[in-house]
């Protein structure tokens, strides 16, 4: 199984930090694709970072990237998982109190092995104490969201998108950048678990 992290957006892209700028999500994504590879590569997995570059690779290269890896190696035997955090606005105002914690999203076409992937991660993160009112259910089987999300819908193999925590609010802020090691193992053992079960 070739697992593939995408770290979303590139380090300078406008808007995706928290009101302050002290948080910038794509650094942190970058940083926690980067955890997130080490550790599975550390428990034997062929991981590898989608997105080596630092500057924002658009969407449709990245999908690209990861139908080519399905076309050397079986779509059934890649994954990806895109790594990001969440904002209630774009306002660029502090939105505390309002939607917070973890969520795992599928495209709206997501095959079951994309939502088996995202159930698996969110539990996880869940049990992690991750959970926010943004957390639907804790139903095993029902743990994702769909949307309507290119590196979901355009790739050919199982694939989720993670918002660990909103950066528009200073909990979230403080979940993304105190609890790093907790957001990399949700998101190490629920690949790890889907791998055993794939
Ligand atoms: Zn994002």
């Amino acid at each position: 199984m070739v697992v593939l992290i995408d770290n979303g957006h590139g380090v300078f892209t406008d808007g995706k930090c928290s009101p302050d700028g002290k948080y910038r999500e794509g650094v942190w994504a970058r940083e926690m694709a980067a955890m997130i590879v080490h550790e599975l590569k550390g428990r034997g997995v062929d991981a590898r970072l989608l997105v080596p570059e630092s500057d924002d690779v658009a969407l449709n290269v990245r999908t690209r990237r990861v139908n080519d890896v399905c076309a050397a190696y079986g779509a059934q035997n890649v994954l990806v998982v895109s790594i990001h955090s969440n904002a209630n606005s774009a306002d660029g105002k502090w939105h505390d109190g309002q939607w917070s914690g973890f969520m795992a999203l599928v495209s709206l076409n997501a095959s079951q092995k994309s939502k088996c992937l995202a159930d698996l991660i969110w539990a996880r993160a869940i049990a992690a104490g991750l959970k926010g009112n943004r957390s639907v259910t804790e139903k095993p089987g029902q743990r994702y969201v769909a949307q309507n999300l290119a590196i979901c819908r355009d790739t050919k193999c199982p694939a989720v998108l993670t918002e660990s925590a909103f950066h528009d609010t200073r909990d979230g802020v403080k979940t993304l950048t105190e609890r790093k090691q907790s957001i990399m193992l949700a998101h190490v053992e629920g690949i790890m678990e889907y791998i055993g079960n794939a």
